[in-house]
């Protein structure tokens, strides 16, 4: 559980007396005193050492999912468990047998404007998955136990999405279509994926873009909403952590097609991603690097050791002020 010790007497003393609801609806919640770093570890070492990798449609991806709806369900949210079938990646002539995944959706309900967080819960074999994606997971986890007492205006969704590491479907377009109209009230997404291991944290806005032809030509940006991001980096001046973004001689703030928050670009949907990544002194200067060693993500040392726990600690602490500002309608332009 996340300690509480440094709300103050009073908010204590409120606390104590009044249902917790009450107590939260009060007063601002104190993000940054509250989520510690063992909160978010406790959920990268669930899911990247007991679990350890969670390839999609394995047994491992199932039971992340299972710790992941639990600790939801403790908090009083209501559990959905989208299950549908994928097309693992694999070389084209292997045709590879379509495998169960799943999203676990939790939800808090509000009115008809939803804001949706989603990171995604299966890994690649190679490693266990710690910084990709169990801290993006845990960041999100301790943003929704922080959350748990908050009466939104808008509809508050976490979702913790299957098979993102190249299945097709991937989970997030599952959950995208299976919204159909709906899709319009979405107010915000934003996407947590891989936030534990890179040398700086990053938020950055979704844009539709285009691949050229040519293999070293840069991605045409058409662009996209700015307003998520901008609000994002807002908060974290004002709390102090230390959050950039993509540089402006590349992505100049915006970020690719690579991650789950794609399928809500595509439908228009505000977004934003944070990220743990270096943008300095790359090989590529559009791909970046994760660390100044080189990436750690896909590879052997995608392990529990490696994820920094500041990192994910701050990115569950600026994810949930950015999600309390969206879901309580006080950071949503007109
Ligand atoms: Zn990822």
């Amino acid at each position: 559980m996340i300690t509480r010790r440094m709300l103050g007497p009073v908010v204590l003393l409120v606390a104590l007396l009044l249902p917790a609801a009450v107590a939260v609806a009060q007063g601002p919640v104190d993000v940054v005193a509250t989520i510690t770093a063992e909160d978010v570890m406790q959920h990268v070492r669930a899911l990247s050492v007991a679990i350890g990798a969670r390839p999609m449609g394995g047994e491992a991806e199932s039971r992340a999912a299972e710790y992941i709806a639990a600790a939801f369900r403790d908090w009083g949210y209501a559990v959905e468990v989208q299950s549908f079938e994928v097309a693992p990646p694999g070389d084209e002539e292997a045709s590879a047998e379509p495998v169960t995944s799943r999203n676990v959706i939790a939800v808090k309900p509000g009115g008809e404007g939803m804001v949706v967080v989603g990171a995604h819960v299966d890994s690649v074999t190679a490693g266990t998955g710690a910084g990709d994606n169990a801290s993006g997971v845990a960041a999100m986890l301790a943003a929704a136990e922080v959350l748990q007492d908050v009466e939104p205006v808008h509809t508050l969704v976490f979702v913790a999405f299957g098979a993102e590491e190249g299945g097709s479907p991937s989970g997030a377009s599952v959950y995208v279509d299976s919204l159909g109209d709906e899709i319009a009230n979405v107010v915000a997404m934003i996407n947590v994926d891989s936030v534990g291991v890179g040398t700086g944290l990053n938020v950055y806005a979704g844009a539709k873009i285009t691949w050229p032809e040519a293999e070293d030509a840069a991605p045409e940006i058409e662009g996209g909403p700015v307003w998520v991001r901008d609000l994002a980096l807002e908060l974290a001046a004002g709390l102090g952590l230390p959050f950039g973004t993509s540089p402006d001689d590349t992505w100049g703030g915006f970020t690719g097609d690579w991650s789950d928050h794609y399928a809500f670009v595509l439908q228009d949907v505000p977004v934003a991603y944070f990220e743990a990544w270096q943008w300095e002194d790359a090989a590529d200067p559009w791909w970046g690097q994760e660390t100044a060693e080189g990436d750690v993500m896909h590879t052997a040392g995608d392990v529990y050791e490696n994820v920094v726990p500041q990192k994910v600690e701050n990115a569950a602490e600026l994810l949930a002020a950015l999600t309390l500002a969206l879901v309580t309608g006080d950071g949503v332009p007109e």
